[in-house]
This record gives C-alpha cells, structure tokens and sequence, in this order.
C-alpha cells in the first residue's frame, strides 16, 4: 500500500530532530530517515549548548529522539535513503532497505564528513584531543600546550583565534610554509613558533595526545591539536535533485532553509561552517517551521 507523507526528514540527528519536533507540534504527518553517524560520535563530552553544556552527545541525541517520539505524527526510522525522484506533486523516496515511500516536501539534515589528514594516530584523537572548533573544547585546554596543524591562510587565522585561549601556541604546517611573510611575521611577533617539519605520527593514550612524532626522529609534546579537515557531504542527493551548493560545498538556502528546488529544505552542517549543536537545532526549527507553513498555505491558497 502506498504510504505518504507531508514531510520526510532525512538525518535523524539533532537538526533533522529539531525540524520533526517544529512539524510534530505543527500536526504534519512526518517520517524521520537517520542512519545514526552524527559528526560528533567520536567526542566524550559536548559544550556550548544551554541546558547540555558538559553532556555526552549521546545523552543529548537520545532525549532528543526521546521527546520528538511524544509527537504521534512523527515516525522515525533507522536506515540509509538511496534514491528520491521527484514526480509533479510529490517525491518518491527509496530506502536502502527497498522500502519506497512519498512525499510532498524532503529535508536534508545529513551533516557532513570529515576527512582528516592521513596521519597515524590523529583520527585515534578526534574529537577527544584534536579538535575542530576552539568554542566546543577550547575552554577545556585553556593554557594547555597547544598545538594548529594547518598553513596558509587558515594556518594564519587559526593562530590568531587559538592565541585567545592559550600563550603556549606553536603552528605546525607539515611541510613548507605558505604562509606570506606578512602572516609569518605577524605570528612570530606573538611568539607562536612555526615548525614546518614533516609530521610522522601522533602519540597518544587512548586518545589523549602526548607527542608529535615528526619524520627526522624528533618529536614535540603537546596536550592539544586543533584542526579544520575538508569535507564532503554525507548524503550526495541533494545535489541529485538538483540542489545548488556554495563554493565551499555546502548546500545552498535561504533564510528559511530553502534550497535551490523546490520543495526541499536543507538544515544543520551540510548548510555552514557555523558548526555547533546549537546552530544545527536553530536551522532545524526554521527549516520545520518553515516547510510547515509552505504546506499550509499551499493548501489554504487552492480554495
Ligand atoms: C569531533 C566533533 C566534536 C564536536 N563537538 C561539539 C561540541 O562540543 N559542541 C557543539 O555544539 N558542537 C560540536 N560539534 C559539532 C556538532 O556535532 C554538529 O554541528 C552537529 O552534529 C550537526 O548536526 P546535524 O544534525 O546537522 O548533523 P549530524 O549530527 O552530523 O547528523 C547527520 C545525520 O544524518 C544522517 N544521514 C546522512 N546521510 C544519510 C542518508 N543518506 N540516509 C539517512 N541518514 C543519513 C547521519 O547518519 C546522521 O545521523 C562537534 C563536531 C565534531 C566533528
């Protein structure tokens, strides 16, 4: 039998929750797609959310998945979606598992992956003591000896952010700089050393950073690694549909979530670099919002 929906929500994690809980609470009939990997799975304690500073994420994901569960409109299971087709009123959505089922409006709430630099140990270390962003653990290694992989522009901007949380600061590049010498310059002049030395391995105990162990046999210690990785997105249809991105990769929206097709919303990291729970649940309830009162009024406009 044909099952439909007024939403389907792909991503199940605290942006596609926060989108379902806005339709929930808004009476639409809404089916919630995860495949359970949310970005932040590697770390032990997430900060910088009120009312969750401090808390594991999986503590917070599951009164989350807890408190959307109250909602009897939404449905939420696990599983991967293979294929969306859009047909003239509505999407045909197929799941991994073969399951089809369709719906007038889709939301991406797929997040994003990292990839990390090919370096023995460093992914041991993610999320626990090399870290992304300065504003979720940055607080928590405060005047830490700390340690920037990065070079070039984002080298020179990670050295200046970090420098606000700890003096004992040394910019790692891995290779030759490329660095201009006006951003060297200006980095040394904060007493922030910069070591080019190409780096062999991270030793750690579980998960704890003790030393950079550096290609000529020497090695450094260090409590702390920050790190932006590239990335791509987690789920590539989208971008099937038709969806524009950015030039840096993300999914392109509006202020309400909007992406370039119409009909389909995108939320949370596979939207912006402003990476954190609490932008991810804001863009979520827009999104949901947002959908809601397209259907609405796509509904009350027919009359
Ligand atoms: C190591 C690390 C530590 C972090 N620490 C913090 C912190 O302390 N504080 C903080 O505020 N933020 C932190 N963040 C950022 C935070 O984790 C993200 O901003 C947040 O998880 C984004 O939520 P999201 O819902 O957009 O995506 P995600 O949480 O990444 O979830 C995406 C979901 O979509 C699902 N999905 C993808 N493709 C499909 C598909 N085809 N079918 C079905 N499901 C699919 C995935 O399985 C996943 O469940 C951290 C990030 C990292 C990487």
């Amino acid at each position: 039998m044909k099952e439909t929906f007024d939403v389907i929500v792909v991503g199940g994690s605290y942006a596609g929750l926060s989108a379902a809980m806005a339709l929930g609470r808004a009476l639409q009939k809404v089916l919630i797609i995860d495949g359970g990997m949310p970005a932040n799975r590697f770390t032990p304690y997430s900060h910088n959310f009120i009312t969750h500073d401090g808390r594991p994420p999986v503590e917070i994901a599951s009164l989350a998945r807890k408190q959307v569960a109250e909602y009897v409109t939404v449905k939420r299971m696990e599983g991967l979606l293979a294929q969306v087709e859009k047909e003239k009123h509505e999407f045909v959505v197929q799941l991994d598992s073969r399951q089809t089922y369709y719906t007038k409006k889709m939301i991406f709430a797929t997040g994003i992956i990292d990839q990390l630099p090919d370096i023995p140990g460093l992914m041991d270390c993610w999320g626990k003591s090399v870290l992304h962003c300065p504003y979720c653990h940055g607080y928590e290694v405060r005047d830490e000896t700390t340690g920037i992989l990065g070079n070039g522009d984002y080298g020179f901007e990670f050295s200046g952010l970090i420098s606000n949380w700890t003096r004992q600061l040394t910019l790692f590049t891995n290779g030759q700089s490329t660095l201009s010498p006006g951003q060297a310059a200006k980095i040394r002049h904060r007493q922030i050393p910069i070591v080019e030395k190409a780096i062999a391995q991270l030793d750690h105990h579980n998960g704890s950073l003790q030393r950079i162990i550096f290609k000529d046999g020497t090695a450094t210690f260090i409590k702390a690694l920050y790190v932006r990785p590239s990335f791509v997105q987690q789920c590539s249809i989208p971008e099937v549909l038709g969806c524009e991105l950015t030039e840096d990769g993300y999914i392109k929206v509006d202020n309400s979530q909007r992406t370039t097709v119409h009909g389909v919303y995108a939320c949370g990291d596979n939207t912006t670099r402003i990476r954190t729970v609490a932008n991810a649940v804001a863009m979520g309830t827009t999104a949901g919002m947002m959908v809601n009162k397209e259907l609405v009024m796509e509904e009350f406009e027919q009359a």
